[in-house]
């Protein structure tokens, strides 16, 4: 068993904005590229041009999530959305992957709650794989030892990089914009505010290991058109209605009825 520091004030981590994400995998590909081609021990792919293998340590999940059907009744009907899932290590508070390790191997930071692992002290034995509930650990074959998001250790506080490269690779390269990268200690950063502001939330917090990462929500999409309930309002809806929505034949309606006139002028 490793024993974890007492919390740090300062908590390092990423903020998701799953309404925004579009699953390009481009965090990904970054991600593998920094660990890979950098100076830390590059992460196995035993065949890089075969079918896909190897450790990642950041993966995008895609779901598609249906509207609740016991609030049909009860609210304007929402379309199925697809969310990007994007899901790496949270540094978790409570992290039960090192106080599982039998080495010492895997270890919170004091000074920064950043969850490493030392490979040095890594063993293989995979019990922080099993102990971790979101899949956020990949043994790497070559190396025979446990890997997982460093929270890009090595540029965060890298002072040989251009300011604005001291984020982890996928919040760089999020062409989105849906990572973001702060101290969620400290309630007046950015981050800690988009989170109050957008409602963000903790994986699975009924798993007890209080992540640092934060997910915000996406946001229903597309009610166009849908019977708008008291206290709901969009605002541009009535624009918007296709034309002839309402009249019939007889007189097109709405912005696009507007336009299609003006157009017939010209
Ligand atoms: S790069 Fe950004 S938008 Fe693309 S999958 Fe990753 S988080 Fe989503
Ligand atoms: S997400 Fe998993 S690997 Fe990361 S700190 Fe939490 S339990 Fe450990």
């Amino acid at each position: 068993m490793t024993a974890l520091p007492p919390p740090s004030q300062k908590k390092l981590g990423l903020v998701i904005d799953l309404d925004t994400c579009v699953g390009c995998h481009a965090c990904v590909i970054a991600c593998k590229g920094w660990n890979t081609q950098n100076y830390g021990a590059p992460l196995s792919d035993r065949n890089a041009y075969g079918d896909s293998e190897g450790t990642f340590l950041n993966r995008i999940h895609a779901y598609e999530v249906q509207p609740d059907p016991t609030l049909a009744e009860a609210v304007p009907p929402r379309l199925a959305q697809t969310v990007h899932f994007p899901k790496s290590c949270l540094h978790c508070e409570d992290a039960p992957c090192v106080t599982v390790c039998p080495t010492g191997a895997s270890y919170k930071r004091a000074e920064d709650g950043i969850v490493l692992v030392n490979e040095d002290a890594c063993m293989g034995c995979g019990l922080c794989a099993w102990a971790c509930p979101y899949g956020a650990r990949e043994v790497d074959e070559l190396a025979g030892v446990m890997k997982k998001c460093t929270l890009c250790v090595d540029r965060i506080y890298n002072e040989t990089l251009e300011e604005v490269d001291r984020v982890p690779a996928c919040v760089r390269t999020c062409p989105a914009g849906a990572r973001h990268f702060g101290d969620l200690g400290d309630a007046e950063s950015d981050v800690s505010k988009l989170v109050a502001a957008r409602g963000g939330v903790d994986l699975m917090p009924e798993q007890g290991t209080r992540p640092v990462n934060k997910y915000l929500p996406p946001r229903p999409k597309d009610t166009l058109g849908a019977p708008v309930m008291e206290g709901d309002e969009d605002v541009l809806a009535p624009f918007l209605a296709p034309v002839y929505a309402e009249t019939g034949d007889a007189e097109p309606a709405g912005f696009l009825g507007w336009l299609d006139r003006a157009l017939e002028r010209i």
